[in-house]
């Protein structure tokens, strides 16, 4: 897939070679259903930390590891001192992850610096690739906390002091165990601009027949806790019309916030995904339940509107079965809304290349959420099989992440220029 721009420049990424790279970082932490389990900062993720600094110096990049352990391979450009154009993306992964999701922007952008070098191209803007740490957030229960100190959002000591779900230990000690406690300053440095190559993680761009997502930005979160509180009663003795049944009224509540969804246009995603019943006995009465609400939508307004309405229906529910509701929110975050700019650019290079594009949000938080609130932002998402991610059986076409991956380089290219 070569490429000639209006300047005149060819430089086509390789396929084989990329896919090889991905296969041959899948073999860390590999599980036996075909997925990958190298969680953040486990001996297994300092192995994929090694074989990507290996192939970083391979490649002529100068590498350094910053305070939060982010691995940045830099390739200098003619003009050295100006502001980098960064990619990057995450080689931590679930217990039970792909071997796509993170692993694919992390080596679609080394990919983009060997291409470069196999036709003798140097940029005028330096490059940077980097390997943020922790993106998943698995055993220290905060995500994306490594770009989020990149970008100031987080304190470098809440960073480095999260304790891990065990309370045994925290990121900078796993850090520094595993030799990934750089020197080198975390963010507190101008960049051009930085687009992340990803997996879609959801169905769309296969449902529509599409190759490239240009991400316009990422949904906005609410997140909720409810506890419903009815009467524990015995199952055999207690008459129906005297029951307060926690499970009765909960239930009623995540129909009705399921139903919720379908009042809008564009239709949120609301989830329960977790539940707790007490006392969780056959033959008693359940009289509390607590369950979660996850409501996301591109727009904050209507985001808001909805869980307005959502909270409502389950006061609601409540009053009706003669039950408690307390309903208290757990964590959120904002509509994302990446850089015009990049966005543009994402669609012209795939407009370039005779490729299938069309505009997608993310339903899904990424380090480039972070990274846009210091720096022109643009994600490239690819197809993956039937939406299937966060899973074993996460798949996606090569040719798919070659496209991506080429898309990668026009964009990275264009922003920095050449010498
Ligand atoms: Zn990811």
């Amino acid at each position: 897939m070569a490429v000639t721009d209006k300047a005149g420049w060819t430089a086509a990424i390789d396929g084989d070679r990329l896919w090889r790279s991905l296969m041959d970082m899948a073999r860390i932490g590999a599980t036996p259903g075909g997925g990958v389990g190298r969680v953040a900062l486990t001996d297994l993720d300092k192995a994929g930390r090694d074989l990507f600094v290996s192939w970083c110096k391979g490649a002529g990049l100068e590498v350094r590891i910053d305070r939060m352990g982010n691995i940045i391979g830099r390739r200098a450009g003619a003009d050295d001192g100006a502001p980098p154009v960064v990619t990057g993306s995450h080689l931590d992964s679930q217990p039970l992850g792909g071997r796509f999701d993170g692993a694919y922007g992390v080596l679609a952008g080394l990919e983009v610096v060997r291409a470069l070098n196999d036709a003798g191209l140097v940029t005028r803007a330096p490059l940077e690739i980097v390997n943020w740490t922790d993106e998943e957030g698995v055993r220290f229960a905060a995500g994306v906390v490594a770009s989020g100190v990149y970008a100031g959002r987080f304190d470098l000591d809440y960073g480095l002091n999260l304790a891990d779900r065990e309370g045994t230990t925290t990121l900078g000690r796993e850090l520094a165990r595993i030799g990934y406690d750089g020197d080198a300053l975390c963010g507190g440095y101008p960049i051009a601009a930085f687009f992340e190559a990803h997996i879609e993680q959801g169905p769309v761009l296969e449902h529509e027949g599409a190759t490239i997502g240009a991400v316009l930005g990422a949904q906005g979160q609410r997140c909720y806790a409810v506890t419903v509180t009815g009467e524990e009663g015995h199952a055999g003795t207690l008459p129906m019309a005297l029951r307060r049944d926690a499970m009765v009224g909960a239930a009623r509540m995540m129909d009705g916030l399921n139903r919720l969804a379908f009042e809008f246009e564009p239709t949120p995603v609301i989830t329960t995904g977790h539940v707790q019943v007490r006392p969780n006995s056959r033959n008693t009465v359940p009289g509390r339940v607590v369950f979660s609400i996850d409501a996301r939508h591109p727009d904050d307004g209507v985001l808001a509107e909805i869980c307005v309405k959502a909270l409502d229906l389950c006061h609601g529910v409540a009053a009706e079965g003669g039950l408690q509701v307390e309903i208290a929110e757990t964590s959120g975050r904002d509509t994302v809304t990446f850089d015009p700019d990049c966005i543009e650019a994402v669609r012209a290079a795939a407009a370039r290349l005779g490729l299938a594009c069309r505009d997608v949000y993310s339903g899904a938080g990424h380090d480039a959420c972070n990274i846009q609130r210091i720096a022109p932002t643009g994600m490239i998402f690819v197809p993956c099989k039937e939406g299937i991610s966060h899973n074993e059986r996460e798949a996606a076409a090569a040719g798919d992440l070659a496209a991506g991956c080429q898309v990668l380089l026009e964009v990275m290219v264009a922003r920095a220029g050449l010498a």
